[in-house]
């Protein structure tokens, strides 16, 4: 099962859940009971950030980015 990590916009924790792909967008609750979370992207997600280092291998398979122009992300 996949983990997610969530941060709560009340008291600013951090905090991951386990939960199915199906409820990857439910809402989640703080574990201090805030129910104002967001969800994080998970660190797989987060590729070139800025301040550009110099990636000489960039992965293979798929050109560089497009894919949430294109609605695949949902
Ligand atoms: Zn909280």
């Amino acid at each position: 099962m996949p983990r997610y990590d969530f941060r709560c916009r009340s008291c600013g924790a951090t905090f991951e859940l386990r939960r199915t792909m199906a409820q990857a967008n439910d809402p989640a609750v703080c574990p201090q009971g805030h129910e104002d979370t967001v969800k994080l992207l998970s660190a797989v997600a987060v590729t070139g950030g800025a301040s550009g280092g110099a990636a000489q291998q960039a992965p293979s398979g798929g050109g560089g980015g497009g894919c949430c122009g294109g609605g695949c992300c949902g």
